[in-house]
């Protein structure tokens, strides 16, 4: 069983999908292991780190051998070309987005293993790409905030007086959003959370933060956010605006399943900010959670820095790569028994996780779009 990790080919992505301790534990399932050469350089593992591992020049051949083939991003659906009919391929997919690629997965046989679909169940937890990966993604928005603004975090008592701790607001208190908390309590800022889904309130309180109550309640399936309905956004707005008003830094990371980035914050609450607030807007590749964020630039937009991220954990990429890669090997013990492959199609992880398998899609949002 031969298992093999390429490099990634998209602009701005430094992570690897397999790091050096990660190729060994995959040997001690009874795997052999081949690496695309130079795939770890962005995340500081150099080829000679990754011991009894096959270093192959050419991408086309290292596919070409492989039963299972990992990837960080969608790769191209030319490579599914040279892929063994019936491999594995594991990698975040998208599916909706990339039809042509999930065609070609499912034309050649390929059981594909889309990371974004690990269901949120705790068993799965150590197999979470999302979450590890947006985890970080909170940490280093924060970080990416606070060096754009010309004030710091904490209070600070000098000897000209006492600089006040400045204020943040989280937006959205998923992993990443009660991880921005986290890390903007850590470095000494007075801060706020807020979500749709009232059960955030006593996380958001056991990281030190206030939590701003709207009075809106928008859980829908699966423990996730719905679509607010127009009452209830004018709701939100008359009880936000203050505390947007109010902040020195924001960050925002709403998301609702399958839909655009929802709303947050719009241009009359932007134009009543102070000036030289920051907003790092997580939302930005999903259409943006603020009005002006454009994906990948750093605006002023009045009184209001307003920058729009994307990929930040490729940013972090020697962490990120490892909790993917780890990720990824909680997936492999799953399916890999005795040194020989075994997919249970009855076990909830492997079912939920497959979109495509033996021909056909198997994942029916996905199949839905693409057929
Ligand atoms: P996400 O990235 O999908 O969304 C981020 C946050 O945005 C969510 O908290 C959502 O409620 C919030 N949001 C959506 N619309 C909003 C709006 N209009 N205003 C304010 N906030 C809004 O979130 P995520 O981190 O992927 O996780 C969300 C859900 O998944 C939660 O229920 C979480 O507990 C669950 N989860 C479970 C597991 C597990 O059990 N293994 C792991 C991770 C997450």
């Amino acid at each position: 069983l031969t298992i093999a990790a390429i490099r990634e080919k998209d602009e701005g992505e430094r992570r690897v999908a397999l790091v050096p301790v990660v190729a060994e534990r995959i040997k001690r399932l009874g795997a052999s292991v081949a690496l695309e050469a130079g795939a770890g350089l962005t995340s500081y593992f150099p080829d000679a780190t990754y011991k009894d591992t096959s270093i192959v020049e050419d991408e086309k051949s290292l596919v070409a051998s492989a039963d299972i083939v990992l990837a960080v991003n969608p790769p191209s659906p030319d490579l599914v070309q040279v892929m063994k009919p019936g491999a594995i391929l594991i990698s975040f997919i998208y599916g909706r987005t990339h039809p042509d690629l999930v065609k070609a997965l499912r034309d050649k046989k390929i059981s594909c293993f889309a990371m974004e679909q690990i269901p949120r169940i705790s068993r799965a937890q150590a197999m979470d790409a999302l979450s590890s990966q947006a985890t970080l993604a909170g940490y280093y928005a924060v970080l990416l905030g606070t060096v754009h603004m010309p004030k710091i975090l904490p209070m600070m008592t000098t000897a000209v007086g006492s600089l006040r701790a400045a204020q943040v607001l989280v937006m959205g208190l998923g992993v990443a959003g009660l991880q921005a908390l986290a890390t903007a309590h850590r470095l000494g800022a007075v801060t706020e959370g807020y979500d749709v889904r009232p059960e955030t309130k006593d996380e958001a309180h056991s990281l030190g933060a206030k939590f701003v109550d709207t009075g809106v309640d928008a859980t829908g399936q699966g423990g996730y956010a719905r679509e607010l309905t127009d009452a209830e956004k004018a709701k939100v707005k008359s009880v936000l605006s203050d505390h947007i008003a109010r902040a020195d830094l924001i960050v925002t990371t709403a998301a609702v399943p399958g839909r655009r980035a929802p709303r947050l914050i719009d241009a009359d609450q932007i134009a009543r900010m102070k000036p030289g607030s920051v907003i790092v807007d997580m939302g930005a590749e999903g259409g943006g959670n603020c009005e002006g964020t454009k994906a990948g630039e750093t605006l002023q937009v009045g009184p209001t820095l307003i920058i729009g991220p994307t990929n930040l954990p490729s940013y972090l990429s020697e962490q990120a790569s490892e909790l993917y890669s780890k990720n990824i090997l909680n997936l492999l013990e799953q399916i890999i028994k005795d040194g020989k492959l075994t997919l249970d199609l009855t076990d909830e992880v492997i079912a939920k996780t497959l979109v495509t398998h033996d021909g056909k899609i198997t994942n029916d949002g996905v199949r839905a779009v693409v057929e």
